[in-house]
């Protein structure tokens, strides 16, 4: 009954485009003119971008809209969500909002709308089967769920398994052309927004997902650091090939360049050959004149399969593509959300005539929290880069849990000269403030400061080494670029391999494994040995050429990968076992491998 009337109020939104300076509102006890957005950060930046410049595309329709349009429409879809969710006494303060939307201007207007209420945006993923949504719903006790058109039967689908609450559902119909211009849009005052932000769930490898609570003064401090660090302008376009449901689509690729007055151009779900020709368009004699992509943020997996492909491109597309993501068309090229292999950022390197990726680490509860810089000489293979603007970081050894000190870069009596590895614990504002909910897993994730006023430590569950590197880190890229380079060497519950006393980082194997000409893909594990506690198993997948047959008309095996490794890696980092697979590793939306599960499958333990 609720559902059908509130449908029905979809069905006429935007029949209904009077002049929005026309309406007033109720919100709590003052009435407010409609035209006015929170004075945060995000919508003060909103409010002075140039009204007609480019904000969002749709790529494959080219249906386009300008920051005048938006901010007219975020205050349309305010309006509409303070309607919704009338006869709560307070509002939406702090309320989560759930909203299911296609990759597309309709997303960006419901999550402004969302943040400008002051309430948490909750973006679910439509490609969730409906009963996990149903957890994420249950979970969040979320009072509204907000779906385009498009997922309508989406949204009911959740709504029929049965919440444990009931959320207020509304259907919003495809935004097509833009609200009309709002005129002069005032700013509230300073205390509001105050209970607003974002939650995203994690990915659950072990539990069930987590809600990331990421209070909108966090969600501020990422965009500002990365703004800083990255430099996003008005001129970029950024072409957005992600899922929205994670920190990389939502703060590197919509929140960081709408703060910054970019364009977002989205194109999605990602396909290879489409990406190649839009990049390629604008420089191709009979091509449409587009503009030009100048920043693309992706992961691993989607650089792998841009290169895997390109050879299949006519050859006009194949030269023009060169041209697109050469250094002087495309402006940044990042690579983050699991590791870069080197092959990868070398033949992205080749291809674009030099165009080198700039790696990055982050996570959902810090967003990102290093990368390398914007200068050449300081996006080093394998290093992810300094802590960046705003970030504090230290690394923690984890059998002692001693604070390794930045000017201790080798430990010579346990790890023979070797930098020493660290557990990442950050701390600063762009960090989040709880697991929804979940009061335990949130006291484990923070250790105390011992400086008084510093807030905890965030303790990521990622190991790192530091170290110098003659050839970076001279500030070129910025103050904050500075000092020695951090290294990822994995998650300390999947990617360090303990074998008798020795520990080997998984990432470091896969990177030496995919160096091989015969490997295409890497996985390596620790698997239980009687022996040693654990020893080093690799899962693989070989190229087409080794898989048929080797020198000697056999496939490629366990004892040539051993040898091929030989003068590479020490000898207890080797892996004694080597899985084949007929098929590619199983990765997630964003190009992640779930080795626990992997673990299962392959080796039962
Ligand atoms: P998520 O919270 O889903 O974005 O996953 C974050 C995790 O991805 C981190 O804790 C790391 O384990 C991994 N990760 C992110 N960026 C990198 C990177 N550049 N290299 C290696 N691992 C990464």
């Amino acid at each position: 009954m609720h559902q059908r009337t509130l449908l029905s109020i979809s069905q006429s939104f935007h029949q209904n485009h009077l002049p929005i300076h026309r309406f007033s509102i109720c919100k709590s006890s003052t009435r407010r003119s409609l035209a006015t957005l929170p004075n945060l950060p995000l919508f003060r930046a909103l409010k002075d971008h140039d009204p007609s410049t480019l904000a969002v595309v749709h790529s494959p329709s080219l249906r386009s809209f300008t920051y005048g349009d938006l901010v007219a429409d975020v205050l349309h879809a305010q309006d509409r969500l303070l309607q919704a969710s009338k006869g709560r006494r307070d509002g939406l303060h702090g309320e989560r909002v759930a909203f299911l939307a296609e990759n597309s201007y309709d997303y960006v207007v419901m999550l402004l709308s969302i943040l400008a209420s002051d309430a948490i945006a909750l973006p679910l993923s439509p490609a969730f089967p409906a009963h996990e949504l149903k957890y994420i719903m249950d979970n969040s006790r979320a009072q509204m769920l907000v779906s385009t058109e498009r997922y309508l039967d989406k949204a009911h689908g959740i709504l029929q398994e049965g919440l444990d609450h009931e959320p207020i559902l509304d259907v919003w119909g495809k935004i097509k052309t833009g609200a009309a211009g709002v005129g002069a849009v005032a700013l509230d005052g300073v205390d509001v927004g105050k209970k607003g932000g974002m939650m995203l769930y994690t990915s659950g490898t072990t539990n069930r997902p987590k809600g990331v609570l990421i209070p909108q003064s966090a969600l501020a401090a990422q965009a500002a650091s990365l703004l800083e660090a990255w430099k996003y302008t008005p001129d970029d376009r950024l072409l957005h090939l992600l899922p929205l449901h994670h920190i990389h689509g939502t703060i590197n690729a919509i929140i960081t360049p709408i703060l910054s007055g970019s364009s977002i151009e989205f194109m999605f779900p990602f396909n290879p050959a489409t990406v190649w020709k839009r990049l390629a368009e604008p420089f191709l004699a009979e091509g449409t004149k587009r503009s030009k992509i100048t920043f693309l943020t992706a992961v691993p997996t989607i650089y792998n399969r841009l290169l895997s492909t390109f050879s299949t491109l006519p050859s006009d597309v194949q030269d023009a593509a060169r041209i697109g993501i050469s250094p002087e068309h495309l402006r940044l090229n990042i690579s983050g959300s699991a590791a870069l292999p080197t092959p990868t950022k070398k033949a992205w390197q080749d291809l674009s005539n030099g165009n080198v990726l700039l790696e990055r680490y982050g996570m959902t509860e810090v967003g990102m929290a290093l990368s390398c810089g914007l200068d050449f000489a300081d996006r080093v293979d394998g290093s992810v880069g300094w802590h960046l603007p705003s970030v504090e970081v230290r690394l923690v050894d984890t059998d002692t849990n001693e604070v390794i000190q930045s000017d201790e870069q080798l430990d010579n009596s346990s790890n023979k000269g070797r930098p020493r590895e660290g557990e990442i614990q950050l701390r600063g504002p762009t960090i989040f403030r709880e697991y929804w909910a979940n009061e335990t897993a949130t006291q484990e994730a923070f250790v105390d400061s011992e400086e008084k006023g510093k807030g905890q430590w965030f303790k990521t569950g990622d190991v790192a080494i530091r170290r110098p590197v003659d050839t970076a880190g001279k500030g070129t890229s910025g103050e904050w670029a500075k000092g020695p380079m951090y290294f990822i060497q994995g998650r300390l519950s999947v990617d360090i391999i303990k074998i008798g006393g020795e520990k080997v980082s998984a990432l470091e194997v896969e990177r030496e494994l995919l160096s091989l000409p015969q490997i295409a893909e890497a996985a390596v594990v620790g698997i239980p040995s009687k022996q040693w506690g654990q020893k080093v198993a690799a899962i693989v997948v070989l190229n087409a050429e080794a898989a048929t047959a080797g020198r000697d008309g056999r496939p490629w095996g366990t004892m040539d990968m051993r040898r091929a490794l030989k003068d590479r890696l020490a000898s207890y980092k080797i892996p004694q076992v080597m899985k084949v697979l007929d098929g590619p590793v199983p990765r997630n939306a964003m190009g992640k491998v779930n080795k626990k599960s992997l673990v299962k499958e392959v080796f039962g333990v």
